[in-house]
C-alpha cells in the first residue's frame, strides 16, 4: 500500500490509493480532481457517497471541493512536481476545470491514468481547435474564421457580411473574452476591426457569425471505458449577461430535433474518445437547425438538475466512467428546473434561505464560497414538479423570495 506524503495537505488520513479489479477502480480507492470549484465539490459528494476518497489540487485553499474532499492540495498547476506527487497518491486523475495546462495533464498522466485524456482537454480548451475538430467530423457550427490580426478580421467581416462575435481562442468562458461586432458598413469595417481586435487583446481569436437563435439547448452525456454511451436528454438553457441563468429539463422540443441533438452528441463523444461526462451546447436556429456552440469535457452547470432529478446524477456518472464502472441509469424521476444563484443576490445582505426552503419541492445547493461577488456562481436551486413549466415557475418563485425580507 502506498502512503500519502504529508506535504501540502489538510485532513490527511493514511489510506490505500487504489483497489483495482481488472480495469475497474473500486470503492475505497482515491480519485484525484484537478480544479476545486463547485463541479469538483458535487463530484466529491457523489464519490464519497459511493465510498471513494477524493483529493483535489488547485492554486487555492478552503475551496468548494476542498471543503468536502479528504485532502486539499494547494499548488500551482505549473508546479509539475506537486502535480506528479498528487497523481502518485490517487488511482485516477480527472478534472473539473478544462483550462488545466497541457503540461499539467501530461505530468499527471506520467504517473496515473488521466480521464478524459489530455488530448480531449487540448482540443476543447481552444475554440479554434474545437471548431476545426467539429467541422472535420461533419458537425455543424456557426460560420467561423481564425483571426490573428486586425487585417484578417476585416477580411473575414467582409466575407461574413452579418453581425458577428469575436472570441479569444483560449481561456474564454461565460462570455468573457468576447466582442460583438454589429453589421459594419463597408467603409468602416477596417476601423471596427481595428477597435475589436484591440479590445480582445489576444494572440489568436475566432470570428463567429452571430446566430439569431430560437433557443439554446444542451446535452449532458457520458461515455464509459468500454464505449457505452448515456445521456440526460436535451435541456433548455437561458443566459443572462452570457452566464447560464436557468435550465429546464426536458426541453420542449420536437422529438426529431431532440434525437438529432443526442445523435450529434454521441458522435462527438465517440470521435473524441471521451471517457467521462461531456456537455454539448447547441444553438437551435429559427429554421430548426442545430449548431454546436461549445463543448465542455466535464460535468456542466446545465446538468446540475440531475443531482436531484435523475436516478444517476452527472457527477456519479463521471465517477463511474473514470473508474471503469458501468454507467448508471439516467432516468429522470420528475421534470425539473434549475436556477443559478449569483453573488448579486447578496447585494442587500444574506439571502432569505428559509423563504426558499418553504418550497417543499425545491432543493437548495450552496457551494461554500465566502466571497459573493457579482456574477459569481454561489449556488443553485432545483425544483421538481409534474411538468417542466411548473418546475420553472417554482424555481423562479423560490429564487425571488431569497431577496424578500
Ligand atoms: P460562449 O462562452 O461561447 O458559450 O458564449 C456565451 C453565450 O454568448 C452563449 O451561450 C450565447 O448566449 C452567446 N453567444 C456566443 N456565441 C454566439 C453566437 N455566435 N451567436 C449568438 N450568440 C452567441
Amino acid at each position: 500500500m502506498r502512503r500519502l506524503s504529508a506535504s501540502h495537505t489538510t485532513n490527511a488520513p493514511s489510506i490505500g490509493v487504489t483497489a483495482v479489479a481488472g480495469d475497474v477502480i473500486l470503492p475505497g480507492s482515491t480519485i484525484g480532481v484537478l480544479g476545486s470549484g463547485q463541479l469538483g465539490r458535487m463530484f466529491a459528494i457523489a464519490a464519497r457517497t459511493m465510498g471513494y476518497r477524493v483529493h483535489t489540487l488547485s492554486p487555492e485553499d478552503d475551496t468548494p471541493t476542498g471543503q468536502v474532499a479528504d485532502r486539499e492540495i494547494r499548488a500551482s498547476y505549473a508546479d509539475l512536481d506537486a502535480v506528479r506527487e498528487f497523481a502518485r497518491n490517487v488511482a485516477v486523475v480527472t478534472f473539473e476545470f478544462e483550462n488545466v495546462p497541457t503540461a499539467t495533464a501530461e505530468a499527471a498522466a506520467s504517473v496515473a491514468p488521466v480521464r478524459p485524456t489530455g488530448e480531449v482537454l487540448h482540443i476543447t480548451q481552444n475554440r479554434l481547435r474545437e471548431k476545426n475538430f467539429l467541422q472535420s467530423i461533419g458537425i455543424p457550427t456557426a460560420p467561423f474564421w481564425p483571426i490573428r490580426s486586425a487585417t484578417e478580421l476585416s477580411d473575414a467581416l467582409r466575407q461574413l457580411n452579418q453581425p458577428a462575435v469575436l472570441k479569444t481562442s483560449a481561456w474564454g468562458y461565460d462570455g468573457k473574452g468576447q466582442v460583438k461586432i454589429a453589421n459594419a458598413a463597408a467603409d468602416t469595417i477596417a476601423d471596427e476591426a481595428e477597435a475589436a481586435w484591440g479590445t480582445l487583446n489576444a494572440g489568436e481569436g475566432v470570428l463567429e457569425g452571430f446566430i439569431d437563435f430560437a433557443c439554446e439547448v444542451s446535452v449532458v452525456a457520458a461515455r464509459s471505458m468500454s464505449g457505452e454511451f448515456a445521456h440526460f436528454g436535451v435541456v433548455l438553457n437561458t443566459h443572462r449577461n452570457h452566464i447560464l441563468d436557468t435550465t429546464v429539463a426536458p426541453a420542449p422540443l420536437e422529438s426529431h430535433i431532440a434525437d438529432e441533438a443526442v445523435q450529434m452528441s454521441r458522435e462527438i463523444l465517440q470521435r473524441l474518445g471521451v471517457v467521462g461526462v461531456m456537455v454539448v451546447e447547441f444553438f437551435l436556429t429559427r429554421d430548426d437547425r442545430l449548431l454546436v456552440n461549445e463543448l465542455a469535457p466535464r460535468p456542466h452547470n446545465s446538468g446540475h438538475f440531475t443531482f436531484d432529478a435523475c436516478l444517476t446524477c452527472q457527477f456519479e456518472q463521471q465517477l463511474r466512467a473514470v473508474c471503469g464502472l458501468p454507467l448508471g441509469s439516467t432516468t429522470m424521476l420528475r421534470p425539473a428546473a434549475m436556477a443559478n444563484l449569483l453573488g448579486d443576490l447578496w447585494n442587500d445582505g444574506e439571502p432569505n434561505w428559509a423563504a426558499a426552503c418553504a418550497f417543499p419541492n425545491v432543493k437548495l445547493h450552496l457551494y461554500g464560497k465566502t466571497q459573493p461577488r457579482p456574477g459569481r456562481k454561489m449556488g443553485h436551486l432545483t425544483a421538481l414538479a409534474d411538468t417542466p413549466e411548473q418546475a420553472l415557475r417554482d424555481v423562479l418563485a423560490a429564487r425571488e423570495t431569497l431577496t424578500k425580507r
